[in-house]
């Protein structure tokens, strides 16, 4: 009788791991589906992809981007260069590190302009994407 009662009970805590892995395996998983409707809700489209298909730029192609310091900056670009950074509206000091966006020339505070091009692959003042064009016409390969 002591081997029975030692069976049913070693079967009893075995259901009960299965149990509450099959429980730990359905919460995943509901949460995985509630994230997945928060972020595309039915009849809405999500702000940011309306205007760019890409969340961001990756870190590689943005270390590729000139970076100069503002005293540079006004050699190489004399009056044409602006004052202040568009993003923290702060202006520039000649020792401030600034980051030159290749395509439209804007410059801004390296760690304002890196920031928002981790979120956004455009040019915070005119909208252009600063990642070139077969790039930016080819999904991310992941
Ligand atoms: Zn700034
Ligand atoms: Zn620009």
């Amino acid at each position: 009788m002591i081997a029975v009662g030692y069976i049913v009970g070693f079967t009893l805590c075995m259901a009960t791991i299965l149990f509450v892995f099959l429980m730990i395996a359905i919460f995943f998983h509901m949460q995985r589906t509630s994230a997945y409707h928060r972020q595309q809700p039915a009849g809405t489209v999500p702000v940011h992809s309306i205007n760019n298909f890409h969340p961001g730029i990756d870190e590689a192609t943005l270390r590729q981007y000139p970076k100069l310091l503002y005293a540079e900056a006004k050699l190489h670009q004399g009056n044409s260069t602006s004052s202040c950074c568009s993003i923290c509206l702060a202006d520039y000091n000649d020792t401030d590190v600034l980051r030159l966006l290749p395509d439209c020339s804007h410059i801004f505070h390296l760690k304002c302009v890196d920031s928002w091009l981790r979120l956004h692959a455009t040019c915070p003042v005119c909208r252009n994407s600063p990642l070139p064009e077969e790039m930016a016409s080819v999904e991310v390969t992941s």
